[in-house]
Formats: structure tokens, sequence, C-alpha cells
């Protein structure tokens, strides 16, 4: 039986530094209230500083002239100072890639690395972005996995490599627009879902970056106990990290699916995912691992009962070098026999592969084989 499950506004978590991008309206509502601001006082600050902060371009005026000339009170004033608005990353070094996408590696204020991707493509602009310094799955074909996880990043250094990649669009000129989001870069979206949905409901805030909520895309590898949190939390798309279409293999690259299989994957998505909302599937090719018509039919009959897209993606050169991509002919049989089976299907090619800038392949900190373009 299908759940209806509402988005619903949050306003209880908080965030875990000083970074003013760290909060949304509604804990910074929160934040302000605690600080002895009336709710209504508190609100209307909110939409004035919101909008002073993350629509300027360059240094943020932040001092209590800056402040006081918004009309914003004497006490919210002396608190917000406390807050950082500026852009807690810096640019490490920038990867070009012959396909056009650009790697960028990003400093945060405690000296981790982390990485995000810009992909322009025909019509609209792309960013890849992270949530967590490294991850803890230990995805086998993944190079953030091999390295396990350092740290969660914060809501604010999420939105801040939104608003690097902004000026760094903004400077390369000539693309096509960044509205597009995916979460796909280091780490699993899921576990850092309190941070991540904080920085979504702040990027889709028509008075900051006002970005579409079906533009962007979080990709979780199944952590099935989260997926109804996820779709209660935001109307962000979901994508989902298949790789294999029985428990044996997937518990193999994907030691998720010990503790949530295919069928409790299953469940928690039919129970909790809106219809009307679907889900993207993604599922690595590897040569001769999962490759075969008959692996395309057993996951055509997985997805037989879930609204859902399935994209293909031929992997990229990762940490297990035995791992390689299937040739063309039997891409093209896979498909066929995905499509021939009714299940809506896409082949996404690599971008960004020769600068370690493709899916699996981000390894901030513990980048050493590539070259870095500063
Ligand atoms: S694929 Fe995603 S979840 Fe798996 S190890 Fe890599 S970053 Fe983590």
């Amino acid at each position: 039986m299908l759940a209806l499950v509402r988005t619903q506004k949050r306003t209880s978590s908080k965030p875990a530094d000083d970074l003013f991008s760290s909060h949304d309206a509604a804990s910074l509502t929160a934040w302000l209230v605690e600080r002895g601001e009336t709710s209504t006082a508190a609100k209307a600050t909110v939409m004035k500083v919101i909008r002073h902060v993350h629509t300027s371009r360059g240094e943020v005026p932040w001092s209590d002239e800056a402040l006081a000339a918004l009309g914003i009170n004497k006490n919210a004033r002396q608190k917000l100072l406390a807050l950082s608005p500026r852009v807690s990353l810096e640019v490490a070094s920038r990867a070009p890639s012959n396909d056009g996408s650009m790697r960028l590696l990003l400093r945060t204020r405690d000296g981790a690395l982390i990485e995000s991707v810009l992909i322009p493509g025909p019509a609209r602009t792309t960013l890849c972005v992270s949530s967590q310094v490294g991850c803890a799955r230990a995805c086998s074909f993944c190079e953030t996995g091999s390295h396990g996880l350092t740290r969660q990043l914060s809501a604010g250094e999420i939105v801040d490599q939104v608003r690097i990649a902004l000026v760094e669009h903004a400077a390369r000129g000539g693309e096509p627009p960044l509205v597009n989001l995916v979460f796909m870069g280091m780490g699993e979206p899921f576990d850092n879902l309190t941070e991540v949905l904080r920085a979504i409901s702040l990027l889709t805030d028509g008075r900051a970056y006002d970005f579409a909520p079906a533009r962007i895309t979080v990709s979780t590898v199944g952590v099935a106990d989260k997926i109804q949190a996820f779709f209660a939390g935001t109307r962000a798309r979901l994508a989902v990290s298949l790789n294999a279409p029985d428990d044996e293999r997937r518990s193999r690259m994907m030691p998720v699916n010990q503790r949530f299989n295919l069928e409790d994957l299953k469940k928690a998505l039919l129970q909790y995912m809106p219809r009307t909302r679907g889900v993207l599937f993604e599922y690595v090719l590897f040569h001769g691992v999962n490759d075969s018509p008959e692996d395309a039919a057993r996951l055509a009959e997985y997805v037989a009962d879930i609204p859902c897209r399935v994209n293909v993606i031929p992997c990229n050169p990762g940490p297990d070098p035995t791992l390689l991509p299937p040739e063309d002919e039997a891409i093209t049989r896979f498909l066929h026999e995905l499509m021939s089976r009714g299940v809506t299907t896409l082949v996404r090619r690599p971008r960004g592969r020769d600068v370690g800038g493709a899916c699996g392949q981000l390894a901030g900190a513990a980048r050493r084989v590539l070259p870095l373009v500063g």
C-alpha cells in the first residue's frame, strides 16, 4: 500500500557550524527566536538577510551598518554578526576536461579537500556536488569509497560548492545556464541527510538560489531506512544506484546491500515514494560482471512495478583494475533487452573521465594519480 508523503517544513535541525549558508529560512528563523527575537520579527529579518547574502556577488557587506541599512533591528544585527556570510571553500585546483567539463578541487576551512564537477550540456549546465569528505560505504568500484570517511560536510559547505561553481561558470562564459544539481560527488548523501536537506532547502529558496526541485537529483546507494525522510523533506528527485540484479553480486560490489538488500530497498521505495515522482535507477555496467542480456532481464523484472527510468552507465576506470567497461555491442544488447521489456532506459556517457571527474573517480585529498591544473 502506497503512503503519500507530503513535503514538510523542517524547523528543528541545527547547523553544524557558524556559516550563514548552513541556515535555510526555517533554521535561521528558529536560531533568531532562540536569541530573543519574536517569531514575526525573525521571519521579517530572515527574508531580508537571506536575499542580501545569497544574491550578493563578491564580498557580502556584513557589518552593523550594512545590516541596519536593511532595516534589521539591533538585537538581530548583533546576533547575525556572529555568523560568517563568506564562502567557506577555496579553489585548490581546476582540472578542465577535453569534453568541456571541469573538476574543481576545493579546500575547506579545516584543510579537508573535496571535489565538485561542472558539466556543461547542450541546453543546461550541471554541477555535481559532494556531501561528505570521503565516504564510509566502500563500494568496490569507487575511488572515494576506497579511502573511507573523514567527516560530514555542513549544509554551508554544500551550498558553498554551488556558490563557487556559479562564479566559475560565469567566468567561463558562454555556457548554458547552471540549473541542474546532482548529489553524485564524494559521499553518500543519505549518511548526511539532515545537512543535505537543509542545503537543498536553501538552494531552492526563491530569495536565494531558486533552483527548481525537479532539477536537483540526490543519489543514494540504497540506504533504505532514510527513504521516508528523504521524500518527507524535499521535492528533489531520487536516484538509486543498483548495479546488480541480485543480492549476491550486489553485496560483493556494494556492502550496503548486506544491510539493506534488494527486497528491503524495493519495499521502502514502494511504501514511501509518491507515485507521481518516480525514481531514477542507475546501473553501472562492468564487462563480464553484470552486463549480460539475462542480467538485463532480471533488472527489468526488479523494476517492473516501480515508476522509474534506468540510466545505464558504462563504468569508468576506478580503484579495481579488473572492473572494465563492456564493448559497445554488449551495451547495445543490454539496452535492447531492457527496452524490449518496457523499461524506460537511457545510456549516460561519462564526462570528465580524462581528469578523474567522472562517476566513481572523485578522490579529494587522496588524488594522486591524475594531474592537477592550478
Ligand atoms: S559510490 Fe557513493 S556510496 Fe559508494 S563508496 Fe562511492 S561515494 Fe560512497
